[in-house]
C-alpha cells in the first residue's frame, strides 16, 4: 500500500512522526508522501521526508491560505530533485470567500505551469470546487493528476479519469456515500489510497492514521468485488506509475 496523500507535519503528530511512521510500515504500507502545506510546512516536510526511507515529500500552498505561494514556488524550482509531486494546491470554494476566487484561479494556474514546465505530477485539493478545477486542469492539458478527497460529482470524475487523472481515496469512505459513488463509477486503475491523515479518519472525530489506507482498500474491495489483495496490489502499482516512484525499501 501507497498513502499518496497525508500531513506527517500536523501538528497532531508533533514528537511522534516515528511511531506513525513505524506503525503505518508495520501495517504494510510500504511509502508515504507528505504534503506540505504553506512556506514554512514545506520545509518541514522536506526535514520529515529526509529522516525516513519510505516519506517522500510533495510541496504546495492550501488554496484558502495562499500567503507565501510564490516562496513555496521557489522552494519547489530549487528542491525539485527531491520532490515527488506539486501538491497540494487547487481550488476551496468551500472556505475561501467570491473575491478569493480569481487569486485561487491565478495561483493554481501558475502552479499548474510549474508542474509542467518541471515535469512533476500534482496533487490536487478542490473542495466544493471540483467541477472548477477539473476545467481548469483540462483547459491547460495536465497529464499527471491526483485529484485528492475529490468531492465532486462522479460524472466528471469518470471524464478526467479518461484522461488518465487519478483519484485518492480517503479511509472518510467508510462514512462517505459520495466517496462511495465514485469508486463505484472509477476503473480501478484510476484509483489511489490516501489517508489525509490527520483528518478523515474513517470515524468521525478520532485523530486519522496512514496506516488507515487499508480501510481505504478494503471499501475498494467490497464496493467493486475485487480481492483485497489484488487491489493492494493495483493501487500500488498506480501510485508508483503517476508519482515515478522507486521505493528504497
Ligand atoms: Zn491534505
Amino acid at each position: 500500500m501507497i498513502d499518496v496523500h497525508c500531513h506527517l507535519t500536523a501538528r497532531e503528530f508533533a514528537g511522534r512522526v516515528d511511531s506513525v511512521v513505524r506503525e503505518a510500515s508495520e501495517a504494510g504500507v510500504k511509502a508515504i508522501i507528505t504534503s506540505g502545506l504553506g512556506y514554512s510546512d514545506c520545509l518541514k516536510a522536506l526535514e520529515i521526508s529526509s529522516r525516513y526511507e519510505v516519506v517522500y515529500p510533495a510541496l504546495g500552498v492550501p488554496p484558502y491560505d495562499l500567503s507565501g505561494y510564490e516562496r513555496v514556488m521557489e522552494l519547489i524550482e530549487k528542491e525539485r530533485g527531491r520532490i515527488v509531486a506539486i501538491g497540494e494546491v487547487g481550488l476551496d470554494f468551500w472556505r475561501g470567500g467570491r473575491e478569493d476566487r480569481d487569486l485561487q484561479r491565478k495561483v493554481f494556474e501558475g502552479f499548474i505551469d510549474l508542474a509542467k514546465s518541471l515535469d512533476l505530477p500534482m496533487v490536487v485539493h478542490s473542495r466544493s470546487a471540483g467541477k472548477y478545477a477539473l476545467e481548469i486542469l483540462f483547459s491547460k492539458r495536465v497529464e499527471r493528476v491526483v485529484m485528492h478527497a475529490f468531492d465532486g460529482k462522479a460524472a466528471y470524475a469518470a471524464k478526467a479519469a479518461e484522461r488518465g487523472f487519478m483519484f485518492s481515496i480517503p479511509p472518510s469512505i467508510a462514512r462517505s456515500p459520495q466517496k462511495r459513488k465514485l469508486v463505484r463509477r472509477l476503473p480501478v486503475d484510476s484509483l489511489l489510497l490516501e489517508s489525509d491523515a490527520p483528518v478523515l479518519s474513517p470515524t468521525p472525530g478520532e485523530l486519522n492514521h496512514p496506516k488507515n489506507v487499508r480501510v481505504s482498500a478494503e471499501w475498494i474491495s467490497r464496493l467493486k468485488h475485487i480481492p483485497l489483495e489484488k487491489v493492494i496490489g493495483r493501487t500500488t502499482e498506480n501510485a508508483l506509475r503517476i508519482f515515478n516512484l522507486r521505493l528504497k525499501v
